[in-house]
């Protein structure tokens, strides 16, 4: 059976990793800055997770008590967890499923004279069109915040320029991990000092504790091939064990108790290196096999309506999300085939302020609750990646929208879906 995720990192770097760990703190050389790998020198924080980060900000902000912060209506539950720790009040935004952006519309019918602040996800590995976002922020003096955690390419890509802050994760289920830690872009020298300071009066992240998640995920990388992911999944059916709970439990941060004692922590000396060689040693042709896994898939099911956020450009296919009308049978017919698809738990719907129940983003709503998530990533052979878009062509979710067909161009797709095309049609 074909996992549903490969933890994107090699051998030789987990062994890298692991090495660094044995060298003391005072005992480490230092390292060239990060910022100077990519064209965009010299502002960036280094921290132990987008979390970490994104708190950091809020902190160094001191945005007034009950500020407003439109949220792109998909996230990870602990970002609005943050804001409101900081006392402000995360407003869901509708996003148009075709580029996961978004809506202008609801933007502006959101945006209140206590908003402060947006905070936009790149989501599935797509890069959304954020200049009318940032026009919008730019009139209505707002800060702009870019969640890139999912849209990490190469240091060429760095976020865009308008936004205030742009942050990229290193965790473990994402592109070019380290197994933790994130680069936070902030454009503003004065704030991005005022972060510094605050961190640099945290706890370090324990280098034993780091060796320990290591070892955690080369276990994981280990049994994620094929057979024996195969074997491990008919063992867990044989004993009852859902190991879909299992999987996604596994790789979640910072879960459990002490959420915020836990992500105010400096990174460790070896999680440095280790993310400061993944940038370096930046491998383009690896996320360029797997953003041609996803193209594949796109071009051979023909409906980009199916595949929320198909129509970002560019886009890498962090991972393969298919709106499929009965997810639990799907994932049954896909596990048949071979293919381990999930639902996934680590993203959720932002709910409505309580008082503003018209902001419910129910076509985001409706999207999130059909989609699974298929495997797509280079260890995919062309006849896999064939074999599995075989398999979903029949339970792509077709509802909705009246199926296009493969004859009509994808770029003629892409060139017609406007940012307000469905998103306000449910
Ligand atoms: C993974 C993810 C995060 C969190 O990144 P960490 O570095 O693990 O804190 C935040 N936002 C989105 C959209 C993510 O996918």
């Amino acid at each position: 059976m074909w996992a549903r995720k490969r933890i994107d990192i090699s051998w030789i770097d987990l062994a890298f990793g692991a090495v660094r760990c044995f060298v003391p703190a005072h005992r480490q050389r230092p390292l060239p800055p990060i910022a100077a790998l990519g064209p965009a020198a010299g502002d960036m924080l280094e921290s132990l997770s987008v979390r970490s980060g994104f708190d950091l900000l809020l902190t160094a902000l001191e945005l007034p008590p009950g500020s407003e912060v439109l949220v792109s209506a998909v996230t990870i539950r602990d970002m609005t967890r943050i804001i409101e720790e900081h006392g402000l009040v995360p407003v869901a935004i509708e996003l148009d499923p075709a580029t996961m952006a978004p809506d202008l519309e609801r933007l502006r019918q959101a945006a209140t004279p206590a908003t402060r602040a947006i905070l936009v996800a790149h989501l599935f590995g797509g890069r959304i069109d954020l200049r009318p976002i940032a026009e919008f922020a730019t009139k209505h003096q707002l800060l702009l915040i870019e969640d890139c955690a999912q849209a990490y390419a190469g240091p060429e890509f760095m976020g865009h320029p308008a936004s205030m802050a742009s942050m990229f994760s290193f965790g473990p289920i994402k592109t070019a991990t380290a197994l933790g830690g994130a680069l936070v872009q902030v454009r503003d020298p004065a704030l991005l000092a005022r972060m510094s300071a605050l961190q640099a009066e945290y706890p370090r992240q324990g280098r034993w504790a780091f060796l320990l998640r290591i070892a955690k995920y080369a276990g994981l990388k280990a049994v994620s091939s094929r057979p024996v992911y195969g074997a491990l999944v008919r063992l867990f059916r044989a004993f009852g064990v859902d190991h879909d709970r299992l999987v996604n439990g596994a790789v979640r941060g910072f879960a459990g108790e002490g959420f915020f004692v836990r992500i105010r922590r400096q990174p460790c000396a070896a999680l440095l290196a280790l993310m400061e060689r993944r940038v370096r040693r930046f491998d383009a042709r690896r996320l360029e096999a797997r953003a041609a896994a996803g193209e594949v898939l796109l071009e051979r099911l023909g409906e980009v309506e199916a595949c929320p956020g198909a129509a970002s450009t560019p886009h890498s296919h962090w991972v393969f999300p298919l709106k499929v009308d009965d997810p639990p049978s799907a994932i049954a017919a896909l596990a048949r085939a071979g293919f381990d698809a999930t639902q996934g738990q680590s993203l959720v719907v932002v709910d409505p302020p309580d008082d503003r129940p018209e902001l419910d983003p129910l076509v985001t709503r409706d999207t999130m609750k059909k989609v699974i998530y298929l495997p797509c990533y280079p260890e995919l052979p062309s006849e896999a990646i064939w074999r599995l878009a075989a398999a979903i062509a029949p339970l792509a979710a077709r509802a909705a929208t009246p199926p296009v067909r493969q004859a009509i161009a994808r770029s003629e797709i892409l060139c017609t879906s406007t940012p307000q095309s469905n998103a306000s049609s449910i």
